[in-house]
């Protein structure tokens, strides 16, 4: 079954570069996010995809009329208050942020915020606290994992991409990893960001359908925004992976999306036989 879900935050919340690192810079930028979030729903309607998304609390805070619209027919969890990387804060911090941006979206929404995802998969081994912070702030499903070695984070031990049982000091939460395809010992993420863009739709295609069992992606809304500034300061090598393949990645998903059937989170989480699930210990 394939997994569909959206982080919802604007084509400047970069990580890991200066320019765009905290709200100080993001009030220099221009706004997309309106027309940008009702692509994303507008392509849902036409495809009939169901679609879980991850809105950072900033987002929620500034335009709480954008949450009001998606979670008329879609999830939303949490996607942190002010999308930083977990690694570089402390528990404390980290249970600030989270508590916050769920209180935020539930005061928006009027719904339990169940869900939630990590900025640039950075839970990492040496992070087992934030899934024990994550229990306390009433989140019951993480999508943060990625179950392999990543620059910004990776938790290796994790195993295969299946969702599993994450067990910290006790504490218990359903992981739903990001997918990833082994070639030559790399693994290679496909399924969303500048990674679905980069890579040409026939082998996006044919490495979807070699996924049966699961499937999780994640997609920007920047990452269908052909016309977003460009954000000179970005080093060469980020400048590829965040504007590489803008053009088509619109007509991709549509493709993708007429392809192949996509759920959202709490539908395969309702049939999901959690009872055979294997149990990490982080
Ligand atoms: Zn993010």
């Amino acid at each position: 079954m394939n997994i569909l879900t959206f982080d919802i935050e604007e084509w400047f919340h970069l990580l890991d570069n200066d320019s765009t690192r905290t709200e100080n810079e993001w009030k220099n930028y221009e706004v997309r996010i309106y027309e940008n979030v009702d692509r994303v729903l507008n392509i849902l309607e036409e495809s009939g995809a169901r679609a879980t998304f991850f809105v950072i609390g900033w987002i929620a805070k500034q335009y709480p009329d954008i949450v009001r619209k998606i979670t008329e027919k879609y999830e939303i969890g949490s996607h942190t208050l002010n999308h930083q990387l977990v690694w570089q804060q402390t528990p404390e911090q980290f249970r600030e942020d989270v508590s916050s941006s769920v209180k935020l979206l539930e005061d928006i929404t009027g719904k339990k915020v169940r869900l939630f995802r990590a900025p640039g998969f950075s839970i990492r081994q040496s992070e087992g606290w934030a899934f024990d912070v994550l229990s306390e702030c009433g989140i019951e499903i993480d999508a943060s994992v990625f179950p392999a070695h990543h620059a910004h984070g990776g938790i290796p031990s994790y195993g295969e991409s299946r969702p599993a049982i994450i067990e910290h000091n006790g504490v218990k939460i359903k992981e739903f990893p990001i997918s990833f395809k082994t070639i030559l010992n790399k693994h290679i993420i496909f399924s969303g960001g500048g990674y679905f863009r980069l890579f040409p739709y026939f082998l996006i295609k044919k490495w979807t359908k070699e996924q049966t069992d699961y499937l999780l992606s994640y997609i920007h809304p920047r990452d269908l925004d052909f016309g977003q500034p460009v954000i000179k300061e970005l080093p060469l090598a980020r400048k590829f992976k965040s504007y590489i393949g803008l053009k088509n990645a619109e007509i991709k998903l549509r493709k993708w999306l007429k392809d192949f059937d996509f759920t959202d989170i709490a539908s395969f989480d309702k049939q999901y036989d959690w009872g055979k699930a294997k149990v990490v210990k982080i």
